[in-house]
C-alpha cells in the first residue's frame, strides 16, 4: 500500500471537507466537545509537497486566489507541526522542506489546516516509507486536531467522540457543488464557546443526523439534501445574516439545497443541474456578499494514501 521509493520527494493533494450534517451532543470537563457530524471531502484541495533535506524542517507556501493575511510558514502552520510531530514520533533522520500551496479559503469551515496537516502526515509516512498503518496516522493526528483522523481517511464518514471515531458511509450522490464563502472569517473556538450558552439555554436547534445517514444509505440525493442540518448555524449565522443570504441565492436558482459548512461562514449548495448552477454562481458573484465563489464536486481519489 506504501510507495518503496527513493524519490526526495513528493506531491500530495489535500482536499477541503463539507459537512452534510454537524450535531452537538455533548461538552467535556478539557473543553472539547461529542459530535455526530456527517463529513464528506470535496475536489477543491490544497497541495502540500514535501522534500528530503540535509537537516532541520522549512516551509514555503504559496497563495492562490486565497487571502495570505492569517497564514504563515512557519511553526504556526499546521502542516509544520504535523512534520514536527512526525520526525519526532518516527526518529526521522535528514531534514524536511514543505511546500504548501493554499486554495481552500482560510478559517472557513472547511478543514483547511487540517486537511494540509493530514497530507503532510501521510507524505512523510510515504516518503520515508515508515510503513505506519492509516489507524497509527490517525492517532497521531488527533493529537494535532479533531478534524485530522477524517483528512487523513477522506471520503464520506460519520464522525463522532470529538471526531476521532469515523464510520465510512455511502457518499453523497452524484450532484454538482458551489461553494460561497463570505468575506468574513470565523473562529471554531469562539462559535463552540458561544453554542454551549445556546444549549444550556435548550435553544440549540439539532438537526438528525440518522435521517441524513438513511438518505445516504438509499442513494436518493433529494431525500438527503432535505435532511441537511447543522447546529453551529444557531451561532454563526445570527452574526454575519450573509450566509443566510447566500443561502437564498443558491435556492433561488435551483439548489436541492444550501447550508453552512462546520462553524462557517461559507455556504455550500448542492445542484443537479449545470445550468442552475452556473446561474447561481453568476447571482452570487453579482451580489457581491460572498468573496470566494467556487465551483466543485464530491471528491473521489482515495487511493492517494
Ligand atoms: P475547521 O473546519 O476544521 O474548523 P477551518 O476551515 O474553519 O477549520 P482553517 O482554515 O483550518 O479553519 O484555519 C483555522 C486557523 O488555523 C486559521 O486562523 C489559521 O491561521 C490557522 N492555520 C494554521 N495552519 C493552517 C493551514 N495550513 N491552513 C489554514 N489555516 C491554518
Amino acid at each position: 500500500m506504501y510507495e518503496k521509493s527513493n524519490k526526495d520527494n513528493i506531491s500530495i493533494k489535500a482536499p477541503a471537507k463539507i459537512n452534510l450534517g454537524l450535531d452537538v451532543t455533548g461538552r467535556r470537563e478539557n473543553g472539547y466537545h461529542d459530535v455526530r457530524m456527517i463529513m464528506q471531502s470535496i475536489d477543491l484541495c490544497d497541495n502540500v509537497e514535501i522534500r528530503k533535506t540535509e537537516s532541520g524542517l522549512t516551509m514555503d507556501l504559496v497563495t492562490e486566489g486565497v487571502d495570505r493575511a492569517f497564514l504563515t510558514a512557519d511553526k504556526d502552520n499546521l502542516c509544520y507541526k504535523a512534520a514536527e510531530a512526525m520526525m519526532k514520533k518516527y526518529a526521522i533522520e535528514g531534514g524536511i522542506h514543505l511546500k504548501l500551496i493554499k486554495r481552500i479559503p482560510v478559517a472557513a469551515g472547511m478543514a483547511g489546516g487540517s486537511t494540509d496537516a493530514a497530507a503532510v502526515i501521510i507524505g512523510i509516512n510515504r516518503l520515508f516509507s515508515i510503513g505506519a498503518s492509516e489507524q497509527e496516522l490517525m492517532d497521531l493526528g488527533v493529537t494535532l486536531g479533531a478534524d485530522i483522523p477524517f483528512c487523513i481517511m477522506k471520503g464520506t464518514a460519520l464522525s463522532e467522540g470529538i471526531g476521532e471515531i469515523l464510520t465510512p458511509v455511502a457518499p453523497l450522490p452524484e450532484c454538482r457543488i458551489l461553494i460561497g464563502k463570505p468575506e468574513c472569517g470565523v473562529s471554531t473556538k469562539e462559535v463552540y464557546e458561544a453554542l454551549d450558552a445556546l444549549m444550556d439555554e435548550g435553544k440549540a436547534h439539532h438537526p438528525d443526523i440518522d435521517a441524513i445517514l438513511r438518505g445516504l444509505q438509499s442513494g436518493d440525493l433529494y431525500e438527503t439534501a432535505s435532511c441537511f442540518g447543522n447546529i453551529l448555524q444557531d451561532v454563526t449565522v445570527p452574526k454575519h445574516p450573509e450566509i443566510e443570504k447566500i443561502k437564498d441565492i443558491m435556492k433561488e436558482h435551483g439548489a436541492v439545497n444550501a447550508m453552512m459548512s462546520g462553524s462557517g461562514p461559507t455556504v455550500f449548495g448542492i445542484f443537479d443541474d449545470d445550468n442552475k448552477l452556473s446561474e447561481a454562481l453568476r447571482a452570487l458573484k453579482e451580489s457581491g456578499l460572498a468573496k470566494d465563489v467556487i465551483e466543485t464536486k464530491v471528491y473521489e481519489e482515495k487511493n492517494d494514501r
